[in-house]
């Protein structure tokens, strides 16, 4: 699926809703979380539309490969290459968003 027509997120890469962009490229869009939970928190989303990691995995595996080396970079900007990478996979565990999205935590030191 490329686009959902009620998705928060395939709204906010079609510039219809407004983020803070931290990076782009063809396949994937990062911005700023509007509830940071670290010092930096960037939402990476693929352009294309899946509901989940797994879903993603299954569908575009070069394109989660790609969102692991985009987080590497944003903290390689941020926090000297270290960061949390989470992805909230269903709705018990936290996710809200049905567009897949890795959460960049990094700009910080974290507890183990
Ligand atoms: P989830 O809970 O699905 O893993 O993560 C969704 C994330 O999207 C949350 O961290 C939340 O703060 C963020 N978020 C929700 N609505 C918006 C929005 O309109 N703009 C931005 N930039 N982030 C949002």
């Amino acid at each position: 699926m490329s686009q959902s027509d009620d998705c928060l997120f395939c709204k906010i890469i079609a510039g219809e809703i407004p983020s803070t962009k931290v990076y782009e490229d063809d396949t994937v869009y990062a911005f700023k979380d509007i509830a940071p939970k670290a010092k930096v928190h960037v939402l990476i989303v693929p352009r294309k539309h899946y509901a989940n990691a797994a879903e993603l995995a299954k569908a575009d595996p070069k394109t989660l490969a790609h969102i692991v080396e985009v987080a590497q970079h944003i903290a390689d900007d941020a926090f000297h290459g270290a960061y949390r990478l989470v992805f909230n996979t269903g709705k018990d565990a936290g996710q809200s968003v049905f567009h897949v999205h890795a959460h960049v935590l990094t700009g910080q030191k974290f507890e183990e």
